[in-house]
């Protein structure tokens, strides 16, 4: 018989978990909730800033709430409606259907770590996991350090890139991809429930409200871009600044950190949901361009799929081969279609002629935009 057909071992319901982004730190709440023993290795140490925009749909909070986090507690902003603009600052505005909440990374998983600690989840903070093996029914997880973790389960939520995908051989981390983003926080004026997207020669901005009377100003670019402007300041005068709300913005407000955080290698390439029998959970799993503003709540829900299956294999109900196939079926269900729509979207934006067309037409039609955002997010779960 198939080794993996076979049902696992009751006495061991452990997982480790690379990576505590939400994804990782999701899947740790559910496994610690359901009495799994988790190990947690992040590279950071919490708490932490995130390139991100830190809008989050609020398709996410039932979920959210029946883990036991109470978002409001953290006094996010309500993001209710949108404005989207072209290069030269033509606009659209629209209500959001379902809308969204404003909240920084650094706050949101902080939370969420503080919980799983609760719950005995056990952190390996400031060490990376660099490589992955797997025989006889369990997985060997070798540290920077040195040491070596054990378990029947591996949860791989370490975001859209890292070393351990060219360990996996995954065919996206050796090709180079253009893009680049830089997050910034800020005080400003502007309307705390409005979350708004900027167009740009070559990339496109995402400014909303967060908690306390500070915005998320965070922008998708390319390196040839940058390359062109020589400086992120260059690029800013001279490229996002055409934009009219963009030079408003950047005049305008007051930037909260001496640098800002910027990443590269952003790649939106399909990936595998299981490499080697690892679970892959969030933007591990699959990154949708950031414009259409549902990879955390996509994130999330990954983890939730993937950890209801995990506890049905710990638990004995189904083998790891049934795990593996119904987690990658249920994905491609849930995810497939709206990763695909992102990436046609955003070859809309960003181009100048291209963007200054789509705002104008989607100004002409009423309700397209709330169609693209329905074919883009999900329901609440
Ligand atoms: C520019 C930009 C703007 C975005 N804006 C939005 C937005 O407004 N709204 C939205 O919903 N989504 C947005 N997204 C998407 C969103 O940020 C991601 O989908 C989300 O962060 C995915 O969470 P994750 O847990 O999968 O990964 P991450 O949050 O990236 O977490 C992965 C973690 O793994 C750790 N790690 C990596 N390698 C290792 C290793 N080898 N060992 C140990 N730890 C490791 C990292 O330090 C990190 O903490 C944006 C993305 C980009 C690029």
């Amino acid at each position: 018989m198939n080794k993996l057909n076979i049902l696992p071992p009751m006495h061991n319901r452990s997982a480790i978990i690379i990576g505590g982004g939400l994804a990782g730190l999701v899947n740790a709440l559910q496994l610690a909730g359901q009495g799994v023993q988790v190990t947690l290795v992040e590279k950071k140490k919490f708490p932490f800033h995130k390139v991100c925009g830190e809008y989050v749909s609020n398709e996410v909070l039932p979920f959210l709430k029946s883990l036991g986090v109470e978002v409001e507690a953290l006094h996010p902003a309500h993001l209710t409606h949108f404005l989207l603009s072209s290069p030269k600052g033509r606009t659209l505005q629209t209500p959001l259907d379902l809308g969204g909440f404003g909240l920084s990374r650094f706050t949101l998983d902080h939370h969420l770590f503080q919980l799983a600690q609760q719950r005995g989840v056990t952190f390996k903070q400031q060490v990376s996991a660099t490589a992955v093996s797997f025989a006889q029914e369990a997985f060997t997880v070798t540290l920077s350090t040195g040491e070596q973790l054990q378990a029947p389960v591996v949860i791989g939520a370490y975001g859209k890139r890292s070393a351990l995908d060219r360990h996996f051989n995954r065919g996206f981390f050796e090709q180079r991809s253009p893009y680049l983003a830089v997050k910034y926080h800020l005080q400003t004026q502007l309307p705390r429930h409005v979350i708004s997207l900027h167009n740009f020669d070559d990339g496109y901005a995402g400014v909303s409200a967060i908690e306390e009377d500070r915005y998320c100003f965070c922008y998708l670019t390319t390196r040839q871009n940058l390359k062109k402007h020589g400086t992120i300041a260059q690029l800013e005068a001279q490229e996002l600044s055409k934009n009219p709300w963009l030079r408003d913005l950047l005049r305008n407000s007051h930037f909260l950190y001496p640098q800002p955080e910027v990443i590269n290698e952003i790649s939106f390439a399909p990936k595998a949901c299981v490499e080697d029998h690892v679970l892959m959970s969030g933007d591990a799993a699959g990154l949708i361009t950031p414009l259409c503003g549902n990879g955390m709540a996509m994130a999330i829900h990954s983890a939730k799929l993937l950890s209801e299956q995990v506890l049905l294999f710990l638990n004995g109900h189904q083998t790891r081969l049934q795990m593996e196939k119904n987690y990658a079926n249920l994905w491609q269900r849930q995810f497939g279609a709206r990763l695909q729509t992102g990436r046609l979207v955003q070859r809309l934006f960003g181009h100048p002629v291209l963007s200054e067309v789509a705002v104008a037409s989607l100004n002409l039609i009423p309700g397209a935009v709330k169609a693209i955002m329905r074919q883009t997010h999900g329901k609440p779960f």
